[in-house]
């Protein structure tokens, strides 16, 4: 057996910007993701975590977090 040629498919835990966090299947670690089922206004029906989400990467910015 020979590795390091083909990426380890393990369980990583993926965080959105709404702060949920779940875990999934990927060959990478720490997933970050923009929007997830918890917050998608297509599962919630809102449209106001998407804004949030908008001012939150402001902030971030304003701040030079990023
Ligand atoms: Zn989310």
């Amino acid at each position: 057996m020979k590795e390091g040629i083909h990426p380890k498919y393990h369980k990583t835990t993926v965080t959105c910007a709404c702060g949920e966090t779940f875990e999934t299947g990927s060959t990478k670690q720490n997933l970050r993701v923009e929007i997830c089922s918890k917050c998608h206004p297509f599962f919630t029906g809102k449209q106001r975590v998407v804004f949030t989400t908008g001012r939150v990467e402001r902030f971030k910015t304003k701040y030079g977090l990023e």
